[in-house]
């Protein structure tokens, strides 16, 4: 799992870390059970940073982000 727009990884990032680690979570569970920004059908969440750069968008928009982004990676393997 990814932020859709940096590409890191949960234990990439250390505001995923330390909160992890606060709740005595990997990572990646922890982005699955409390990040809002985290859409399970496509695997793909926003870190704070991008969201920030991105102005907040609502969930809706970052959905749509994220099936054009899954789209992109379609057309490319082909
Ligand atoms: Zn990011």
């Amino acid at each position: 799992m990814k932020c859709f727009r940096c590409n890191h990884t949960p234990s990439e990032l250390p505001e995923y870390r330390q909160q992890a680690e606060m709740e005595e979570m990997q990572p990646d569970a922890y982005v699955r059970m409390d990040e809002g920004t985290y859409a399970s059908y496509y695997d793909m969440f926003t870190c704070t940073d991008c969201y920030v750069k991105m102005g907040a968008p609502s969930k809706d928009l970052l959905i749509a982000a994220y099936a054009a982004k899954k789209l992109k990676k379609g057309a490319e393997q082909i």
